[in-house]
């Protein structure tokens, strides 16, 4: 019997599993998929993440291929209204590392003991010794410690129905990464009358575009990007684009994380709207600052109880922090009008001014986490 069970090997499971069996654990990583997926979503990893893998071996990783990407530029009609700049902050990694989320969880896997792959947990159950995670395929494992990073799809499994709010958003997004831009290394969030576009560096030349999207459902989600590049004047990026993916966006925050030897990480425990790019570090961090208390719980057999409420408390309000954050950058993406709109850009306008560009650089890279 292993000591920690940990379902879905996604970003922030492969990452517990891997500290925990750096810190002498005993794991089991379960994975319903057969292959490590290759759709890209998270791009940016942020400075107290980078910080806090640092030991591990894992930022070395990352760095080898990511872009760093130190400063961030806010414009309307083409015209800069304010420049964030990550390199002024007094950070270890004072910039945002931007790479395919497939590369970050290549670099992840590195350390990680590897997933026993097609294990769809279907139900996990305290029991009076530990916990059951029941198995599609029909077997059971127990372990004392279980600790469940399998995404959103798998609340049900861990939480009541309605225990958690989830709040969708009307907004959609249309998303492509292509190889031509003309705005090299920085971030650019364009906030215009018809919606935002924002665009971010990848490694080898490539960029990631985001816009929002005036008519989703409807067919031709690559034309309406198309035409949102081209009204930026990003006509060879807009040449590229063959297929746009489309998502939609939520916000959700558990109360809690935890119960007995039962731990929810991850997307499963919180999710935040992609358009301020922090879900995946929030899980991040969950992760990395369970492993060691866990770590101690299984090497000296006794439960660090008010080390676990103090890192729930912490986690909880973290994910709350993220997800405002992300609403208001949600809110600010949206078409306006004509007056509301140039109301909407002085303001941005006067917030870019010197401090609060700094206090938007800090909030921007996790600086308000609670663990950062
Ligand atoms: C378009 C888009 C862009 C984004 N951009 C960013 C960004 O720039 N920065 C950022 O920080 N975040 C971003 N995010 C959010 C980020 O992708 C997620 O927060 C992150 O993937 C969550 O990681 P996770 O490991 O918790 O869950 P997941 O990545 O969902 O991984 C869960 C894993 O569990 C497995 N699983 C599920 N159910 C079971 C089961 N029953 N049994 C066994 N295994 C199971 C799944 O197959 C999967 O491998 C973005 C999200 C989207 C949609």
């Amino acid at each position: 019997m292993a000591d920690v069970i940990v379902v879905g090997a996604g970003p922030v499971g492969t990452l517990v599993s891997a500290e925990l069996a750096r810190q002498g654990v005993d794991v089991a990583l379960l994975e319903r998929r057969s292959a490590p997926g290759e759709g890209t979503r998270a791009i940016g990893i942020h400075s107290p993440v980078l910080a806090a893998l640092e030991g591990s071996g894992v930022t070395e990783r990352l760095l080898a291929s990511a872009v760093r990407v130190s400063r961030g530029e806010a414009r309307a009609e083409g015209r800069t209204l304010g420049v964030v700049r990550f390199d002024r902050l007094d950070r270890r990694f004072p910039f945002v590392a931007a790479l395919p989320q497939a590369g970050t969880e290549a670099a992840l896997a590195a350390g990680a003991p590897p997933a026993k792959r097609e294990a769809e947990v279907t139900a996990v159950t305290p029991t009076g010794r530990g916990i059951r995670v029941s198995l599609a395929r029909g077997d059971e494992l127990e372990a004392p410690i279980v600790v469940v990073a399998a995404g959103w799809r798998a609340r049900s499994l861990v939480y009541r129905p309605r225990t958690v709010r989830v709040q969708p958003y009307a907004d959609r997004y249309l998303m492509a990464d292509v190889h031509r831009s003309r705005d090299g290394d920085i971030a650019v969030v364009n906030v215009d009358a018809s919606g935002v576009l924002e665009s971010f560096p990848l490694p080898a030349g490539r960029r990631r575009f985001v816009a929002w999207d005036a008519a989703p459902g409807a067919p031709g989600s690559a034309d309406r990007l198309r035409t949102a590049l081209r009204e930026r004047g990003e006509h060879a990026a807009a040449g590229e684009v063959v297929e746009a993916t489309a998502f939609e966006v939520r916000r959700a925050v558990a109360p809690a994380l935890r119960r007995g030897g039962l731990f929810v990480i991850g997307d499963t425990a919180h999710e935040v709207s992609p358009i301020g790019g922090q879900g995946m570090n929030l899980g991040l961090l969950d992760a990395v600052t369970l492993a060691p208390l866990l770590s101690a719980w299984v090497r000296t057999g006794v439960e660090p109880t008010l080390e676990l409420q103090r890192w729930e408390r912490r986690r909880v309000a973290s994910a709350r922090t993220a997800a405002a954050l992300a609403t208001l950058n949600t809110s600010l993406g949206r078409p306006l009008g004509p007056a509301a709109h140039a109301a909407r850009r002085a303001a941005l306008r006067l917030a870019l001014l010197p401090p609060g560009a700094r206090l938007l650089a800090h909030a921007y890279s996790m600086g308000f986490d609670r663990d950062a």
